[in-house]
């Protein structure tokens, strides 16, 4: 049986939905590691910007979702200035941080609470409950 391949065929929601989060053409990266060679960071990611990069590409979420690269980026944009098909890298860092704390679950959901509950308690308590489990 012939399979063929096309950039259209090997998309999934999770390529899209990081596209679309973080403005950024993912299949702009060609793989060349400059901006894991520039990363300030990258001696203590377990992997670097290029592989995340290259991992968003063929949908790997879950393999990214257990890196803690994600959360060591402190987008100091140095991998988006040195990257020679200006890969957004930090916003592409960003995109996935914002997909992971969609998913995880609110240490107290909103709803939950009575009007009573919402009329005393202080703000900044309220603020603090709404806070994701991550990591
Ligand atoms: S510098 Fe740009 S093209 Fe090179 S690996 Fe990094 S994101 Fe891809
Ligand atoms: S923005 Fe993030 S990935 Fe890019 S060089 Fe800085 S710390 Fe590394």
């Amino acid at each position: 049986m012939k399979v063929e391949l096309s950039i259209e065929k090997v998309r999934s929601e999770f390529i899209e939905k990081i596209e679309e989060i973080s403005g950024q053409n993912l299949f702009s990266c060609y793989q060349c590691g400059k901006c894991s060679a520039g990363c300030p960071f990258s001696f203590a990611m377990d992997l670097l910007p290029s592989h995340i990069i290259r991992m968003v590409q063929l949908g790997l979420q879950e393999d990214i979702g257990n890196s803690k690269t994600m959360w060591l980026c402190s987008s100091c944009l140095t991998c988006g200035v040195r990257c020679p098909r200006g890969v957004d890298v930090p916003r592409i860092m960003e995109a996935l941080r914002v997909l992971v704390t969609r998913d995880k679950i609110n240490y107290v959901e909103p709803s939950s609470l009575t009007p009573e509950q919402l009329e005393e308690l202080p703000q900044i308590a309220l603020i603090s409950n709404f806070r994701k489990f991550t990591g």
